[in-house]
């Protein structure tokens, strides 16, 4: 550790949609950062604003190898998120999440540093129950398409409790229900994304099955700011712990949402559904309200207009990056503080 309290920090996925913005949050409260990322589905753009920081590094690795570096925590971000990527190469998306693990965790055992892991709501796979709580076991295919990203995340949550209770190590585990933001790359191929480039181009919104099925989507700002707090919460708890929205939409109110926000002719079209695709999905936040003082600021109205700001702009080749980092807008959270604690 440094001699003040800021720290040396790894984030590997750090040149993705959520480990940029979460280089940008630990830079901002003094610590150092070295990102690490082998740019599968990350972007130089994420970063670039964060290239010339005295206290960023950046080293291109693939975390399914061994890492020798030296640090105080690691947040272990590092794997293709949208079903999209992570199906293109199955066998890679469980390495990543398994070695890559299993690597972050010989690193932080080594260095014996803290360590936290971006879990997902996918782990609960299809839910038979709802809203999801943290005591549920989850209802997952092991042998479908998206099964390397569902069991790989399992696995590496079996890992990270392992090496708490065998080898003593400090760890935290976030549940991550679906978050968007600015920086989702455009053709990453999640919902958002989709959507908005498609209105913004004038072209059919492609709702896959009927658009009944739900998700709950968490604005970036608030996501990162719940990851922080999970790091920072005292040692004997290590989660798994949900952080996402509790307020949930169909996909076809999202169309239609973000249709009127982008003033946009486009119809909406229905496509076929992906295999296993969950049919409802929302975070119960209790757990993160009590132990973390977390819930999210950012409603869907607000969140939606600035990513799509944020799209339009890159259309336009108007998009400088230090113009859309941070998005942690010092009175929301403010204003949440208040609300949770009067
Ligand atoms: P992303 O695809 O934008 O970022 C993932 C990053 O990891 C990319 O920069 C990619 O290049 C990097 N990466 C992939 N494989 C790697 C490897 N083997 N070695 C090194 N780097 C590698 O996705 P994101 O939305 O930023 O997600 C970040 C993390 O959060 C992922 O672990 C994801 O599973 C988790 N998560 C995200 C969401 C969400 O809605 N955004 C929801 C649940 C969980
Ligand atoms: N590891 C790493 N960096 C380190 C220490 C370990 O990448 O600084 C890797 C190591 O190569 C191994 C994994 O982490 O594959 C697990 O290490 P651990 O020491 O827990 O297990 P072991 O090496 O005994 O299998
Ligand atoms: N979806 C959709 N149209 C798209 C992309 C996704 O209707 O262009 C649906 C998808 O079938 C799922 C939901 O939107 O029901 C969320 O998909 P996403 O890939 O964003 O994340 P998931 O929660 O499925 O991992």
């Amino acid at each position: 550790m440094k001699e003040n309290d800021s720290k040396r920090i790894l984030v590997t996925g750090g040149a993705g949609f959520l480990g940029s913005h979460l280089c940008d949050y630990l830079l901002a409260k003094g610590h150092d950062v070295l990102c690490v990322d082998n740019f599968y589905t990350g972007s130089k753009r994420n970063i670039a604003h964060l290239l010339v920081h005295p206290r960023f590094e950046l080293l291109r690795h693939d975390v399914t190898f061994p890492l020798y570096v030296e640090v105080d925590e690691i947040y272990n971000l590092a794997c293709p998120a949208s079903p999209v990527h992570y199906q293109n190469d199955p066998v890679q998306t469980t390495k990543t999440s398994v070695h890559g693990a299993l690597n972050m965790l010989g690193l932080a055992k080594r260095l014996k540093a803290k360590i936290l892991q971006a879990s997902t709501s996918e782990v609960y796979g299809d839910p038979q129950i709802h809203p999801q709580d943290e005591c549920y076991w989850g209802h997952v295919n092991p042998i479908g398409l998206r099964s390397c990203y569902d069991e790989g995340k399992r696995c590496a949550e079996t890992l990270f409790m392992d090496y708490r209770r065998q080898h003593k190590l400090s760890v935290k585990i976030a549940r991550i229900f679906n978050t968007y933001g600015p920086r989702m790359h455009p053709n990453d191929g999640r919902v958002v994304s989709n959507f908005i480039m498609q209105a913004l181009a004038g072209q059919p919104l492609t709702v896959y099955g009927d658009g009944a099925q739900t998700r709950s989507f968490c604005y970036v700002g608030d996501l990162i700011d719940g990851l922080y707090r999970l790091m920072e919460s005292p040692d004997g708890f290590c989660g798994p712990v949900n952080l996402g929205n509790p307020v949930e939409h169909t996909m076809v109110e999202l169309a239609e949402r973000v249709i009127a926000m982008c003033g946009s002719g486009s119809d909406i079209v229905f496509q076929p559904l992906p295999s296993d695709d969950p049919v409802r999905r929302r975070p119960d936040i209790a757990l993160a309200r009590d132990m973390l003082g977390w819930e999210p600021a950012v409603g869907l109205a607000d969140g939606l207009e600035r990513t799509i700001d944020y799209f339009r702009r890159l259309q336009g080749g108007g998009v400088q990056e230090e113009e859309t980092a941070p998005p942690y807008l010092p009175q929301e959270h403010a204003m949440q503080e208040q609300r949770l604690h009067g």
